[in-house]
């Protein structure tokens, strides 16, 4: 191998040790925040028909035009390794008839997306991303819980200085006279804009909101606003999801200019920034896509959901990652004859609900007690030709017993000690 080839590639990592912990932390936690909320754990395939998200996160985004690692199979099909949850889960809904189930159906997932991107710190090329998604209801106090839903995993998770943003980008066909009047401002100003930008006056107008280039900045800054023209209905939807976090005390920004990356969303769309993370600093958002399900040939479904960046969360916060769990037992041989005794013991340990571990590097006795010290274990047992002794690492007492009876002993030392 080359050194490069000898490294994860570019915009990829390994997760190990104190890493590890803290993601299983963040995993259990939003486990238990979205379970208990009635989310229901699911996962898809790692990828899918390039054509899903073709069409369901749109032709016309980032993601599809640039940020897609799609490949042929063995049969020439065209795949894409996933770069986002949305429309495979609402593949899966469709695939499944979940619209026959009670609604609305809530789902959660927590997996690894894939994107070729610049790749920086909090930017990768395989990242992991938490995510929700309400299908079946259209009440604005989904809306509301999934907002609060994230806003609570992420204060749980320590996340530093967030901000909410909150808009609202109506309903597709409200949206088609205000695509009208923005293309027609930006092209009355197109020699001001980025190149990026005027290649998507007719694709996608809306993106310009996102655009740092100050000439495009400096233009939309007198461009007609969405939220000034929402129908009474979205507007009343709007309304109601304000009152709903208002309610609940979180707080929140109006940003007209929110338009989020894909093109899927309509009415509700927010997300969260951490000041902590400096450039790159969307830690989560989503928003509502009650076009998305039947855009992608399934019934009229509308839906709500989110998704969060593992490694964002883990730089906007301080998880508190539990230290690997301390052993109850650490067997140590006197001599290589009682290995054998010593692996029976280790298992019989293991099945009582122990945490145990023998020694496996042939270190001598004092390296086998090092490295029972290193493990946290509360007690050793070190075997011998003939007996058997029990050692308690905290206080060193030590005593002599048959080597059958260390388990039952041991389980008797350690209910008191509870
Ligand atoms: P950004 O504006 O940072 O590119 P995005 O709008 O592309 O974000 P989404 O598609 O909404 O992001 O994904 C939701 C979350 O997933 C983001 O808020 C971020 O935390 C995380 N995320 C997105 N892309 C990456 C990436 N390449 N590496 C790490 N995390 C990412
Ligand atoms: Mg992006």
């Amino acid at each position: 191998l080359s050194e490069a080839q000898a490294k994860a590639p570019r915009g990829t990592f390994d997760v190990l040790g104190q890493e590890a912990r803290a993601r299983s932390a963040i995993e259990a936690k939003a486990r238990s925040i979205l379970e208990d909320a009635g989310y229901e754990r699911i996962e898809t395939p790692c990828f899918e028909a390039t054509e899903l998200f073709a069409r369901g996160v749109g032709e016309s985004s980032d993601i599809v035009k640039k940020e897609m690692y799609t490949f042929t199979d063995g049969s020439g099909r065209s795949l894409t390794l996933r770069p986002e949850g949305t429309a495979p889960v609402c593949r899966a809904y469709v695939q499944h008839g979940m619209h026959k189930r009670p609604q609305p159906v809530k789902l959660w997932y927590l997996s690894s997306f894939f994107r070729y991107e610049r790749a920086q710190k909090g930017r990768y090329r395989q990242f992991w991303q938490v995510g929700a998604e309400a299908l079946g209801s259209e009440d604005p106090a989904l809306d509301a819980e999934s907002i609060l839903l994230l806003h609570h995993l992420l204060a749980e998770l320590g996340a530093r200085d967030l901000r909410l943003r909150l808009s609202s980008l109506g309903s597709p066909q409200a949206r088609g006279a205000y695509r009208e009047q923005l293309k027609q401002h930006l092209q009355s100003r197109q020699e001001e804009l980025s190149e990026d930008v005027r290649s998507r006056i007719e694709l996608n107008p809306l993106r310009a909101f996102d655009s740092e280039h100050p000439g495009t900045v400096a233009v939309m800054r007198d461009a007609p606003l969405l939220l000034d023209q929402l129908d009474a209905a979205d507007a009343a939807h709007f309304q109601e999801v304000r009152s709903l976090l208002e309610a609940a005390q979180v707080p929140y920004e109006i940003d007209p200019t929110l338009v989020r990356g894909l093109d899927y969303y309509t009415r509700t769309v927010f997300e969260f920034t951490s000041e902590a993370l400096g450039a790159q600093s969307g830690v989560g958002g989503g928003g509502r896509y009650d076009g998305l399900v039947e855009q992608l040939g399934g019934p009229r479904t509308p839906g709500i959901g989110w998704a969060a960046g593992i490694e964002r969360i883990l730089l906007a916060g301080s998880p508190a990652a539990p230290a690997p769990a301390a052993l109850d037992l650490y067997v140590c041989v006197q001599e290589p004859a009682v290995r054998r005794h010593a692996f029976e013991l280790l298992w019989q340990a293991r099945s009582a609900g122990l945490r145990a571990e023998m020694e496996l590097a042939g270190r001598s006795l004092s390296g086998q007690l090092k490295q029972a010290d290193r493990h946290g274990a509360r007690f050793a047992a070190i075997l011998g030709d003939r007996e058997t002794t029990l050692r308690d690492m905290q206080d060193g007492g030590q005593s002599e017993m048959a080597a059958e009876t260390v388990v039952h002993e041991l389980l008797r030392r350690l209910r008191t000690l509870s």
